[in-house]
């Protein structure tokens, strides 16, 4: 009690300071960098620690802290921990009964694309009115209703683009569009560390960005998401109800409520005269966005969108002569923020009703064809079924094993045909009947029924495919037995010197354990062709360790390769022979000795920085190996002969590699360098010489025009967007067929699925190695366009090709795309580690 009347009589002498009095100068007058938006966040909470709370939830990639902020009223704030369980309660994620009196959880996000910077200084504004013990309004929705806000959730990509705008920028700004400052330098403030777009990675989890916040976020699980964000500097801005298609899963509710919030946010807009659009451009589809995951959790889920983004600076010169300034762009951004938490209170009772409703029916009575999924767990499956449970984890979603042996029927993945099949009691068993089963359909459905095809993004993204997991969705309920987690199959290595250890080449895991058992200086071989020993059949891969050649690190040698093997969980075995009962003993040729590989990649202007970040993440965090990032800017001096491997992610490469400079990328590779080129690397050598490479051209369009519609050119011009669907592939499913002779093809025990973005596929090579390839069939599921479709037969997709004593490796499939495609990642390790070896 002293305490609280000593904190009131300070705030009565001191007044709660406004952001531009804390900061020494008015919102929008500059851009502020993160440091001081969390003095004045904390600045705010030792003010009013009453009213606001604030939690260090995590780290970025660069040491950044990534905060929450908790705002409620006197009565509620002391018992936030209650507030939080007794969400959980509601959506059944925990058990008991809601505790007190409920209130309303509405979770604010700003600035999860970094240049998009004017939503951390309207977080400011909206942090302050919510605070300010004078504001009566604010006062009267938080009595029934608790505000989450992270003021900025990409704090990485925010100060790249701040910090460069400062120096960029003239004093006070330049509005002249083509004044430096509007005009971001390479890679952009967009996405974060790796340059992985956060708004991209809420279903997969990629990050350690997205992972500590969404660890939290399912602690709360709030009945309202709204994501902050900015577009081109020439839109006015967009609230919801969002632009269809809308995913089947939206409840009727949640897409009532998308209209609701849209009114809200309508009398605040109308009242001021400003301009903005609803119901256009931004989907509700695609499972990993800020607005859409939310959505698939029970939340009402929201996108808003201002114009500006990292053109607009601090005043831009719009093309119909009105100037944007960043003071306006922060007016809306509030103004939005407020309408929500508005509705959200206002709407409390009825939010929290059907909150409760949708987790009850997840729980009791799932929507969805399909009850029960079931991933088999056979042979190579093991490790990427650890894999899946940690990701399911993170998820929140429940699932656990058969227990015992049964038979069922369902749908199989791989054939796309309803069969019966063995449930084994190791199998995976993922249950529709429980709290989070909207996601699990989402995620795991084999089709998504897409209304519209005219999507903002990928149009499938089915888990087993993703994994490439042999899989089977059942239409009857079947709860899983016994929580008994998969151990894999290590031998007892009874042998204390054996001649070599064995290590069958499966998953990530075995890559891992490759990649740092090369940097303890083991090496290490590979078996090019199946064979058998000790009564055990090998595939094709399987990495050999022999005594042999590793005497210099001597009685080591055994702790470390046991040690590495346990870290990794990699399933190992040993040998008291080299002699192999068929196939080839371990002296032969088709046992080769794997260099350790030392690799650069290409980054900078032309190249795609998505597709770098990709790479990049890949070796620092998935499989941690050393990689080098050559710059674009000055590759033609990188001494070539340093390196083994050169990684050309995708990207426009005519300015980059120059003719003179890829002779010398040729010469490199004829000396032994490998090259590996993805997406439009790939497409940029097609046709060039000495490349084997040719890009599959749409057939003659005169020919088959011909015979069809002699009108067919006479088009509705407000139907262009959809003309231009018929040729596009926007992220669909494939199977590939794979040489699995091919040391690019080892470990694929099963079928491998490509998620297909582009068209831009091959001719088959006549001198090369057609590795994997599009036929006839392989169309799987995802929204494909007609003359696409066409396209994507009998196409190449990765291959390789001989030069000299050297490689090249071609992919049009980009197998580690925003990285949650695990069925690419050793197919990647394939190509740096084992091809030409
Ligand atoms: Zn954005």
């Amino acid at each position: 009690m002293i305490l609280l009347s000593v904190s009131s009589a300070i705030a009565q002498q001191n007044p709660l300071k406004s952001p531009a009095a804390f900061l020494g100068y008015e919102l929008g007058q500059q851009f502020t960098p993160q440091s001081r938006v969390l003095d004045y966040v904390n600045y705010l909470a030792q003010q009013a620690p009453n009213r606001l709370k604030v939690q260090e939830y995590g780290h970025t990639y660069e040491g950044r802290p990534l905060v929450l902020a908790y705002v409620a009223s006197d009565e509620n704030l002391p018992r936030l921990e209650q507030i939080r369980e007794n969400s959980l309660r509601m959506a059944g994620v925990e058990s008991g009964q809601v505790q007190g009196n409920q209130p309303a959880i509405a979770w604010l996000s700003y600035n999860v694309h970094g240049n998009e910077a004017v939503s951390s200084e309207a977080v400011m504004q909206v942090l302050y009115d919510l605070v300010n013990p004078a504001n009566e309004q604010s006062k009267q929705w938080l009595q029934n209703t608790v505000v989450l806000i992270d003021p900025m959730v990409n704090p990485d990509g925010h100060e790249r683009y701040v910090q460069w705008y400062k120096q960029a920028a003239n004093q006070g700004g330049n509005a002249a569009p083509y004044a430096w400052e509007h005009w971001e330098p390479w890679p952009g403030g967009r996405p974060n560390h790796y340059y992985f777009d956060l708004n991209r990675d809420w279903a997969w989890q990629t990050q350690i960005e997205s992972k500590q916040r969404i660890a939290v976020y399912n602690n709360w699980l709030p009945q309202v998401h709204a994501d902050f964000h900015e577009m081109g500097p020439e839109a006015s801005y967009y609230f919801s109800p969002a632009a269809r298609p809308f995913h089947e899963s939206i409840t009727p509710w949640q897409r009532q409520f998308q209209n609701t919030i849209g009114d809200y946010n309508r009398q605040y807009f109308d009242k001021n005269n400003w301009l903005y659009f609803t119901r256009e451009q931004y989907d509700l589809f695609y499972p990993s966005y800020g607005d859409t995951w939310p959505t698939y959790n029970g939340a009402i889920g929201m996108t808003y969108e201002q114009g500006g983004s990292g053109r607009a600076g601090l005043a831009y010169q719009k093309e119909d002569g009105d100037t944007l300034t960043l003071a306006q762009r922060i007016a809306h951004h509030v103004a939005a923020s407020k309408a929500t938490i508005q509705a959200t209170s206002e709407k409390a009772d009825q939010l929290k009703q059907e909150f409760r409703k949708y987790y009850d029916n997840n729980l009791h009575n799932p929507a969805g064809n399909y009850k029960t999924f079931v991933l088999k767990a056979d042979g190579a499956n093991t490790a990427k079924l650890q894999q899946l449970t940690s990701y399911l984890d993170g998820q929140q979603i429940k699932y656990g094993y058969a227990g015992k042996s049964s038979s069922a029927k369902g749908f199989n993945y791989a054939t796309g045909k309803n069969e019966n099949f063995k449930i084994g009691q190791n199998d995976l068993v993922i249950s529709m009947y429980q709290p989070k089963s909207t996601l699990v359909k989402v995620l795991f459905e084999p089709q998504a029924k897409l209304e519209d095809s005219l999507t903002y993004d990928i149009t499938t993204w089915a888990i087993p495919y993703a994994y490439g997991l042999q899989a089977y969705a059942l239409k009857n309920r079947l709860e899983p037995g016994a929580a008994k987690p998969i151990t894999l199959a290590t031998s007892a290595l009874s042998m204390a010197k054996p001649y070599a250890y064995l290590v069958p080449w499966n998953s990530v895991d075995d890559l891992r354990f490759l990649a740092d058992v090369m940097q303890h200086g083991i090496k290490v071989r590979m078996a090019e062709k199946a064979f058998e020993i000790n009564n055990q059949q090998y595939a094709p891969g399987t990495l050999i360790i022999t005594r042999n050649g590793n005497e210099q690190i001597g009685d080591e040698l055994d702790t470390m390769v046991r040690e590495l093997a346990t870290k990794y969980n990699v399933s190992l075995a040993a040998t008291e022979t080299g002699f192999a009962t068929s196939g080839s003993d371990f002296g032969s040729g088709n046992v080769h000795s794997l260099k350790m590989p030392k690799v650069a990649v290409m980054t900078g202007e032309g190249v795609s920085a998505y597709g770098f970040g990709e790479v990049w993440h890949y070796f620092e965090q998935q499989i941690g190996y050393p990689v080098t990032a050559v710059n674009t800017s000055y590759f033609s001096r990188v001494p070539l002969q340093d390196f083994d491997v050169l990684i050309l992610p995708d990207g426009s490469y005519s300015r980059v590699l120059d003719e003179k400079t890829l002779e010398n990328v040729k010469d490199w590779i004829r000396a032994g360098g490998k090259l590996i080129a993805m997406e439009g690397a790939a497409s940029f050598l097609a046709g060039k010489k000495d490349f084997d490479l040719k890009l599959k051209e749409i057939e003659d369009k005169e020919k088959s025009k011909e015979n069809q519609d002699p009108y067919a050119d006479l088009k509705a011009y407000g139907s262009r967007e959809r003309a231009e669907l018929a040729g596009m592939v926007q992220g669909s499913i494939f199977r590939v067929d794979l040489d699995k002779t091919h040391p690019l093809a080892f470990g694929y025990d099963g079928d491998y699925y490509a998620l297909i973005r582009s068209t831009d596929v091959f001719e088959f090579m006549e001198d090369g190695w057609n590795v994997g390839v599009l036929k006839k069939d392989n169309y799987i599921t995802g929204f494909v366009g007609a003359g696409a479709r066409q396209k994507l037969q009998d196409a190449l997709l990765l291959g390789t090709q001989e030069m000299g004593r050297g490689q090249v490796v071609y992919m049009a499939d980009n197998p580690l795309f925003r990285a949650f495609w695990q069925g690419g990642k050793l197919l990647f390790g394939n190509a740096v580690f084992l091809v030409g070896q």
